[in-house]
């Protein structure tokens, strides 16, 4: 690896660039004489391609890890699906392209796992994503970024995350990720003495990931994945649990002795999308992913005390 880089990242004041940005600056995960940029939508607004190119410009970054994307929860997503896929069309081109232009050693991007298709085989691994859905799913454009691996040969390659969480999660109760969500709806709740109303059923099993081990796979990836195609990053399909599960770990983190009610006239979306993670593991047999309760505790805690400031 070619030293000093000089990382740019996208997206850098969201949930995930946030845990990066952690792990960067409080876990010692920056090596000396790199420069690391986190960039937010007021640094420029990467749907357009003046803007995109002039803070390339501006930081010449030999690295990037790329992140922003309209992102939200699967309600937001059903009633803005088209808006979200043409604006992150545009911001993964522009980023790519400027990448490309301005001879970026490595790009890091970052898919969903929506990409996989509704009806598949279970586990969900690598070689399933070029699926025809993947062109509609609204918060990935990832066509043209395998297109970017084919025509240049860059080692522009992509992390799959399951469903990340953490702290500066967007927590907002109709547009947020199911768990930041919760996490809201039942603080609330305990507040105001009402019960936690569930959107569907409880039965949807996720695998969660909390955004600090996600921040130190993709340094991870960064500095060591030479690959193109991209990898799940994810906890093992034994650590999948129910939404009903995941609640119960948030009503205990928040010591919320309420009712908890499952509203089944909401979707429920995917009942399952469990991904496989063992070829992460080839890679890193002895990564410790944090507890999901503990990451849930911890998430709970920060959302309290930073409850002001909180994306709600
Ligand atoms: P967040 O919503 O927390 O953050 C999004 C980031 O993108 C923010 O920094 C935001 O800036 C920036 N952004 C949005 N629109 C623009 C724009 N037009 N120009 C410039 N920047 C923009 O997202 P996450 O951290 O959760 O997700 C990061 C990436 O990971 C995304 O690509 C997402 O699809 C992917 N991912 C996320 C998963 C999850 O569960 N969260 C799971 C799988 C993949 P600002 O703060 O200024 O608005």
């Amino acid at each position: 690896m070619d030293w000093p880089m000089c990382v740019l990242v996208t997206g850098g004041s969201g949930l995930v660039g946030k845990a990066i940005e952690h792990v960067v600056q409080k876990e010692g995960g920056k090596h000396e004489g790199e420069q690391w940029i986190f960039l937010s939508s007021t640094d420029a607004d990467l749907v357009d391609v003046g803007q995109t190119r002039a803070v390339f410009e501006k930081y010449r970054p030999t690295h990037v890890i790329h992140l922003a994307a309209k992102v939200g929860g699967l309600y937001l997503h059903m009633r803005e699906n088209l808006q979200f896929l043409r604006d992150n069309i545009k911001i993964n081109d522009n980023v790519l392209q400027t990448a490309h232009d301005m001879g970026v050693t490595k790009v890091v991007s970052c898919l969903s796992s929506c990409i996989f298709p509704d009806k598949t085989t279970y586990p969900i691994d690598e070689t399933m994503v070029s699926s025809f859905k993947s062109l509609y799913s609204p918060n990935v454009a990832p066509l043209n970024m395998i297109l970017f691996f084919w025509q240049y040969g860059h080692r522009y390659t992509a992390v799959i995350p399951t469903n990340v969480f953490g702290p500066y999660d967007n927590f907002n109760i109709e547009n947020g990720h199911v768990l930041s969500a919760l996490i809201n709806k039942t603080y609330k709740a305990k507040k105001e003495g009402t019960p936690v109303n569930v959107c569907g059923s409880g039965a949807p099993r996720r695998q969660f990931i909390y955004s600090l081990d996600v921040g130190r796979l993709i340094i991870w990836v960064l500095r060591e994945y030479e690959e193109i195609d991209p990898i799940i990053v994810s906890v093992g399909e034994e650590d999948e649990v129910s939404i009903k599960e995941a609640v119960d770990m948030i009503a205990q983190a928040l010591d919320f002795k309420g009712k908890i009610q499952f509203d089944t006239t909401l979707s429920d979306g995917q009942m399952k999308k469990t991904a496989c993670n063992s070829k992460l593991r080839r890679y890193l047999p002895d990564f410790t992913f944090t507890p999901l309760k503990e990451a849930i505790k911890m998430t709970c805690d920060w959302f309290m005390t930073n409850y002001d400031t909180a994306r709600t």
